[in-house]
Formats: C-alpha cells, sequence, structure tokens
C-alpha cells in the first residue's frame, strides 16, 4: 500500500492534538487495520471482492445456506485464511495503547479476525459486530465450538461438515449478508458511540451498515470525529479530521 500519498503534517498534527485532549475515545474499525497483517480487506483497491465479485456470494447467508457447492468453496476459503497466521501490526498496537492510557471505551470492529483480542485488549472491551471466524456455530441448534476443531474435519476430507450434535449446516460464526446483528452487541456498540469525546474510525470505507451508522451517532451526540483511511470514506462529512494514508503509519502518529 506504499503507492498512497500521506497527509499534510498539520492535518495529522491536528489529528494528535482532538486525540490527545480526549478523556473517552471510541474506536471503530474495518479491514483495512488488518490488511498489514497480511488480511486482504474486501473493497480496498486490493480487496478480495474488488478482484472477484462473485465471491460475495460465499457472505451472502441465503447463497451459503442453499448451495453446497457455496459452501464448500467457504471451507475451502475458511481453510486457507492468512489469518490464522496473522499477527498484529503497529495499528492494532497504537489502538490498544489507547486502553492502557485509560481513555478507550471500547473497539467497535468489523473485523472478524480477533487480532484486536490477539494484541492484548481485555476481551470486554472489543465488540464484534459482524462476529468471529475463530468459532463455528450450527445454524440448527446453534452448537458453537472452535473453528480449528471445525477446520480439523474439512483437512480429512470432509469438504461441507454437519453438526456433529443435529446433522445441521456449520458456518463460522459471523454475520453474513442477510443475516441479523446481534442485539446485545449492537446495543452496546451504540451505547459506546454516545459515550465518547472521540470516535476514531480506522480502515473501513464506512459503506457497510448499521455498523458504521456509529459514526453519525457519535457526531450527534457531540463528539469529535477522526477517520483514517487509505481512501475517501462514504462518511467524511461528518468528520471534524479525515486523514488518507497507511493505518500502520499513521495511527501511531496521532496516537503517540
Ligand atoms: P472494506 O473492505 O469495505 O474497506 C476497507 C477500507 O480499508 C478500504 O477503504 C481500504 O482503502 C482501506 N485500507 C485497506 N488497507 C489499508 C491500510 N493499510 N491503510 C489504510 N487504509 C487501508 O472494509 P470494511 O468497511 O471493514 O467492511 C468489510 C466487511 O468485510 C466487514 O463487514 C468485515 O466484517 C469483513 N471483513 C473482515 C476482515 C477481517 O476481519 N480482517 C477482512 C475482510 C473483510
Amino acid at each position: 500500500m506504499s503507492d498512497r500519498a500521506g497527509p499534510c503534517d498539520g492535518l495529522i498534527e491536528e489529528a494528535r492534538q482532538i486525540i490527545g485532549a480526549a478523556k473517552s475515545i471510541t474506536v471503530f474499525s474495518g479491514a483495512g487495520i488488518s490488511t498489514d497483517s497480511g488480511i486482504p480487506d474486501f473493497r480496498g483497491p486490493n480487496g478480495v471482492w474488488t478482484k472477484n465479485p462473485e465471491a460475495e456470494k460465499v457472505s451472502t447467508l441465503s447463497h451459503y445456506l442453499n448451495d453446497p457447492e457455496i459452501r464448500q468453496i467457504a471451507w475451502r476459503n475458511r481453510l486457507a485464511s492468512p489469518a490464522w497466521a496473522a499477527v498484529p501490526n503497529d495499528g492494532h498496537r497504537a489502538i490498544f495503547a489507547l486502553e492502557q492510557r485509560g481513555v478507550l471505551v471500547a473497539v467497535i470492529t468489523q473485523n472478524i479476525d480477533g487480532l484486536h483480542q490477539h494484541v492484548g485488549h481485555l476481551p470486554e472491551n472489543v465488540l464484534e459486530m459482524h462476529g468471529t471466524m475463530r468459532f463455528s456455530i450450527c445454524w440448527s441448534c446453534g452448537d458453537r465450538r472452535g473453528m480449528q476443531a471445525t477446520l480439523q474435519r474439512v483437512r480429512e476430507g470432509d469438504s461441507d461438515p454437519a453438526c456433529e450434535l443435529c446433522g445441521g449446516i456449520l458456518k463460522s460464526d459471523t454475520i453474513s449478508f442477510g443475516q441479523a446483528l446481534v442485539p446485545e452487541v449492537v446495543e452496546r456498540a451504540m451505547a459506546a458511540s454516545e459515550d465518547c469525546d472521540v470516535l476514531l474510525a480506522v480502515g473501513s470505507s464506512l459503506t457497510v451498515r448499521p455498523a458504521a451508522n456509529v459514526v453519525p451517532r457519535a457526531k450527534a451526540m457531540g463528539a469529535k470525529v477522526v477517520i483514517v483511511n487509505g481512501e475517501p470514506t462514504a462518511m467524511d462529512h461528518y468528520s471534524d479530521v479525515v486523514l488518507v494514508g497507511e493505518l500502520s503509519e499513521l495511527l501511531p502518529r496521532i496516537v503517540g
């Protein structure tokens, strides 16, 4: 991603002062924070869907439940996911520094990769709006197990493993398109967006709703909004400062 020109020092300083003066900061993160850990995003210039629009079907609930071939593709993708070997980068670490400093309200994330928890956050401070890829869940009985145990069955030749308890369809414990979000997580995310001096949105195109609604919600409640992303977002008009550039370079500079 080094082809991007960074923002000017004045803007970086403005963002640094807003964050430095805040007593309570809520972070909203998207797939862009994990690309420097080797996990591609969906809609960025090198995104999975940008390169192959058909790939979106795998993340759509009706296709997944009704088409065994889509499920087989999904299981192969999960097995090959770069997320299993990924480790947090400087962007994740900069956000963790806010928790260590005692000013973090919560990290509301669209990510399913678990890297915010991996860097050391208290688990209750990370609100995974789109679930987690680290567990599989049965669509019929709700049996939830560590994903690695289910992937082991795929490795051993079961191309579309069924629930061992009831025979139902298994999927990752993530929110697919067409699937409802978990109300308790949404409530906590909305509360965190109302309860902050600053909402820092990072690595998201801010096009996926309702998750991205935390940005206008925070703004409406009087928070300052700082957006850091590799390209303009759908919600730049809500922001006090927009920084366009590399997250793993910019976040340490504005949080430090
Ligand atoms: P998105 O793909 O819509 O947007 C990601 C944004 O990050 C893009 O605008 C891109 O320009 C920017 N970006 C990418 N790398 C960057 C970098 N190094 N520095 C600065 N900016 C960078 O992502 P989204 O808005 O989070 O929505 C995608 C959906 O896909 C989410 O619902 C999420 O659940 C899922 N997803 C998650 C992961 C993950 O867990 N890591 C990965 C891919 C997709």
